[in-house]
């Protein structure tokens, strides 16, 4: 039988749907927020089960609060995801035709990547390739700035890659969509864009997983084949200052590893 849905929870509900998504400390200042003001039940490691008492209140509308991780730090975030619009549907009431179809093209380029981004140069290449209806590059610098704004993308140096929001909400369309490419993380499983890549069988990892997964090693290899992992390990350096090298070689060419992941 499904927990009471109190004010506490629709509050919480409310305030997540107007930002779209939520980091996890957020989410978890919110919960505390929510529990105080309607005196409800409160214990701060219980956030999962509210969430929970939400989503079985949602599934009939077919929501659900989703919880995901961003791929360049770690942090786990929550968003609100529409189950019954699997496609880019999701997006459809908010842009026109030919923004949508520049979106896609976009999710192309950073799909089908090596290392997930995007340059703001080759999209803005693909806008006298759109059926649709041509777009000036100024124009489409707009959409793209936009597309940042409502968190569908995010941007760093000029490099556009998925926004967690976008991977939480669009996960399953991606893995059906994009099933040759789209890859999963070996560690946590989900939907993985920004990844390292074993050359000899081929898996990925997250980043932040790749720096979890490898921190209690000794010696990195892979977690399929347990080959040496030939990529950088981000983070890795600084704890190697720390502890001087025991190993010798192998440490050294994984400190020093130069094939570009
Ligand atoms: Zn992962
Ligand atoms: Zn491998």
């Amino acid at each position: 039988m499904a927990a009471q849905m109190t004010d506490a929870h629709r509050r919480f509900l409310q305030v997540l749907m107007s930002h779209g998504i939520m980091e996890g400390s957020e989410a978890r200042k919110l919960h505390r927020r929510c529990c105080e003001i309607h005196k409800v039940y409160y214990a701060h490691d219980k956030l999962d089960d509210f969430i929970s008492t939400i989503n079985s209140h949602l599934q009939p509308l077919f929501m659900q609060i989703r919880k995901g991780m961003s791929e360049g730090d770690g942090r786990a975030h929550y968003a609100l995801v529409n189950l019954a619009e699997t496609e880019i549907t999701k997006m459809a009431s908010d842009y026109t035709e030919n923004e949508l179809e520049l979106f896609r093209k976009t999710m192309d380029l950073i799909i089908l990547s090596e290392n997930g981004f995007a340059s703001s140069t080759d999209i803005l290449n693909l806008t006298d390739q759109l059926k649709t209806k041509k777009m000036k590059k100024k124009e489409a610098e707009q959409v793209l700035k936009v597309f940042v704004e409502d968190k569908w993308l995010s941007e760093r140096n000029g490099e556009y890659t998925l926004h967690t929001r976008c991977i939480i909400e669009m996960e399953q369309y991606i893995l059906s969509n994009y099933q040759d490419v789209a890859r999963k993380c070996n560690i946590c499983h989900s939907l993985a864009i920004q990844s390292q890549i074993c050359e000899s069988c081929g898996i990925g990892m997250h980043l932040p997983c790749v720096r979890k997964y490898f921190r209690a090693q000794t010696e990195p290899r892979c977690p399929q084949c347990n080959d040496f992992w030939s990529c950088d390990i981000p983070g890795m350096n600084r704890i190697d200052s720390q502890s001087p090298s025991k190993t010798g070689r192998a440490e050294k060419s994984f400190i020093l590893g130069t094939r570009r992941c």
